[in-house]
């Protein structure tokens, strides 16, 4: 686990630095609430308490899509569309199959060059760590950091490979998905859960002998979500086209999101979301705390409760229910 080194700056020197728009002093802060040891995690608590009242205000968008979708060429066209809009950008990243193995799909450092060389975007690649619910918190709280250092607008890219839409999801007001025209849904590995969480669908490499795939799957997908439930957020997902190569297409995709962000934000729903997203982060944040002290306190407890289970002296209800006791006798003692 990545440590902050020499770097040892007072919350207030970070918070300064945040709101200046340093970016050494964003990154050195992201480092920061990546770091295991309890002494970081105590300043960046500090250092979170501190920025909150300035952040909130970017609008969040997820992209998700499976590996060969286009996802990073596609985010380097729409990031510079956006830039070019005015904006400032940052782009982070969920990848859980960097926890997996060394070689992560998202993580490769030559994706999105000519972005992260453009002075109005930031880049920061996926944090690491063992459970995806701690990559997540890491990426929300890196990117209430961006926030405060008064990016705009946050792209947060995950794989479209599982549980880790869900996290993206839970932390962005818009939920973006790439698709790929002809590949069959299965093929893409794409669940129905995915496509329902989606508030647009991009149909990407609408270029040379593709575009016509591309518009006929535009009008299949278009059809299809049509027979899903009504969404709660009285947003009806639109399905658009896409050439990251020849850059087509990503004004629509600008407005659809601009359009969802007025509607959503005039109907109430956006704010709505954003407290529902608060309070489950914090219930989530907890339950990895609670989590990890359980785990802290009840080692070695556990290991003989295990042994008693696979000795057959004990059941694996009455062992829950002794670890639960020994549990709460330990925190009597505390
Ligand atoms: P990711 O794995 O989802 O991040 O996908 P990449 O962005 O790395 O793209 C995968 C492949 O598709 C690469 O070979 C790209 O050159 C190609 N690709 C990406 N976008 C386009 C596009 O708009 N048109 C065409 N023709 N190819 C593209």
């Amino acid at each position: 686990m990545k440590t902050t080194g020499k770097i040892r700056r007072s919350a207030e020197q970070f918070v300064a630095g945040i709101a200046a728009g340093d970016r050494v002093v964003l990154s050195q802060a992201i480092t920061l609430i990546e770091s295991s040891l309890p002494a970081d995690q105590q300043l960046a608590g500090d250092v979170l308490e501190k920025i909150l009242p300035v952040s909130g205000k970017a609008l969040r968008i997820g992209i998700t899509g499976v590996p060969g979708v286009g996802k990073s060429t596609f985010i380097e066209a729409f990031g510079e569309y956006v830039v070019a809009q005015g904006k400032k950008l940052a782009v982070l990243t969920i990848d859980p199959t960097s926890q997996l193995s060394k070689g992560s799909i998202l993580g490769d450092k030559t994706r999105m060059e000519t972005l992260s060389r453009n002075p109005n975007a930031f880049i920061r690649p996926s944090a690491s760590g063992n459970a995806l619910g701690g990559v997540a918190h890491k990426t929300r709280e890196a990117m209430l950091l961006c926030e405060a250092a008064g990016f705009d607008v946050i792209l947060i890219e995950t794989v479209g490979v599982g549980q880790s839409e869900v996290a993206v999801k839970n932390m962005v007001d818009f939920f973006l998905l790439l698709m790929l025209a002809g590949a069959g849904d299965e093929l893409q590995g794409i669940k129905k859960g995915i496509m329902e969480m989606a508030d647009g669908l991009v149909i990407t490499k609408a270029d040379g002998d593709n575009i016509q795939h591309a518009t006929s799957a535009q009008a299949e997908y278009q059809h299809a979500l049509h027979l899903f439930a009504p969404p709660s957020s009285g947003w009806y997902p639109q399905v658009l086209v896409s050439s990251a190569k020849d850059r087509t297409g990503l004004e629509a995709i600008w407005q659809m999101v601009l359009t969802f962000e007025e509607k959503t934000k005039a109907s109430g729903f956006f704010d709505t979301t954003r407290r529902q997203q608060n309070i489950a982060w914090f219930q989530s944040c907890f339950q990895e705390l609670l989590q990890e002290d359980i785990q802290k306190t009840l080692n070695t407890e556990n290991l003989r409760l295990e042994q008693a289970i696979t000795g057959h002296t004990l059941s694996s209800r009455q062992a829950a229910y002794k670890l639960l006791a020994a549990y709460h006798n330990a925190i009597r003692m505390k």
